[in-house]
C-alpha cells in the first residue's frame, strides 16, 4: 500500500514538473516575441518619421526672363549654398549670354522654355505663335548646350491665355506646363526692394507642402538677388528640400479658360 502510495506521489510529482516546464518554454517564446514586434512598430513609426523630414516639405524655386547678368549673381548664391533650382529661358535674350545658359546647364540646375519675345501681345493672339516660340526657344537651347528642354511656363502664367485646345496640342509635342503657387513679385515690380520680394515669397502664415516659388533673374530683376539668400534661409529652417521641375515632376497648371 505504501510502496503504491509512493509511486503515485512520484507519478504526480513528475506530472508537475513537466506542466512547469512547458510553462516557462511559452513564457520564453512570450518574451522574445514581444521585443521583435515592438521593433517592427518602431521601425515602420521611424520610417514614416524620416519621410516627413526628407520628402514631405519641397520647394521648387524657378527663375524666369533670364539668361542675363542677374542671372550669374543669382547662380553665384545657389552655388554656394549648393541648392539646385529650375531657370525657364526666353529665347531672344540667348545671344551674348549663352556662357550663362551654359553654365545654367553645367551647375546642374533644370532649364525650361518661357517664349521668344516674352511679348505678350504677340505670343498671345495666336496658339500657333506661342507654338512656334516654344519651339524656336528650345533649338536655340538646343544649338548651345546641345539638350531640348519640354517644361514650359506661360509669361504671365497660364491664367486666361491657355485653353482645352491649346492644352492638347502642346501635351501632343510633348511640352509640361508649369505655373506656380507663390510669387515674389518681382516680374510684376522689379524695382521692389529685396525685403519685399523676401516678404512676399514667405507670406504663408501656414505654407503648403509643395511650393512653386516664382521669381525672376532677368536684367531689371538685380533686387532678387538680395532676397535670395535670405528667402533660401527661410525654406530651409522650415525643413524644406530644394527640387529641380524635370520631367518627372507632376505639371502644375492654373485653371483652364473654358471657351
Ligand atoms: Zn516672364
Amino acid at each position: 500500500m505504501l510502496k503504491k502510495r509512493i509511486i503515485f506521489l512520484i507519478l504526480i510529482c513528475l506530472i508537475m514538473f513537466f506542466i512547469s516546464c512547458n510553462k516557462k518554454e511559452s513564457d520564453n517564446k512570450t518574451i522574445k516575441n514581444t521585443p521583435q514586434i515592438s521593433n517592427t512598430v518602431q521601425k515602420v513609426k521611424t520610417g514614416k518619421k524620416t519621410d516627413n523630414i526628407t520628402f514631405d516639405k519641397v520647394i521648387y524655386l524657378t527663375f524666369d526672363d533670364g539668361p542675363s547678368k542677374v542671372t550669374s549673381k543669382i547662380l553665384d548664391i545657389l552655388k554656394g549654398k549648393n541648392i539646385k533650382a529650375t531657370f525657364f529661358i526666353v529665347g531672344k535674350e540667348i545671344p551674348g549670354n549663352e556662357d550663362i545658359l551654359k553654365r545654367i546647364y553645367s551647375e546642374g540646375h533644370s532649364i525650361g522654355l518661357h517664349s521668344y519675345s516674352h511679348n505678350y501681345k504677340k505670343i498671345y493672339s495666336k496658339n500657333e505663335i506661342f507654338i512656334e516660340e516654344m519651339i524656336k526657344t528650345q533649338k536655340n537651347i538646343k544649338d548651345v548646350i546641345g539638350i531640348s528642354p519640354n517644361i514650359i511656363r506661360f509669361p504671365g502664367g497660364s491664367k486666361n491665355n491657355l485653353d482645352a485646345q491649346l492644352l492638347n496640342k502642346l501635351h501632343d509635342l510633348n511640352f509640361k506646363i508649369y505655373d506656380w503657387n507663390l510669387s515674389g513679385e518681382d516680374g510684376t515690380n522689379p524695382s521692389a526692394s529685396p525685403s519685399t520680394i523676401y516678404k512676399n515669397a514667405t507670406k504663408f502664415k501656414n505654407p503648403p507642402k509643395k511650393i512653386i516659388l516664382l521669381l525672376h533673374s532677368g536684367k531689371v530683376n538685380k533686387n532678387t538677388i538680395g532676397a535670395l539668400p535670405n528667402i533660401i534661409k527661410y525654406y530651409k529652417d522650415k525643413g524644406y528640400t530644394f527640387k529641380v521641375i524635370d520631367k518627372t515632376t507632376p505639371e502644375y497648371i492654373f485653371k483652364i479658360k473654358k471657351k
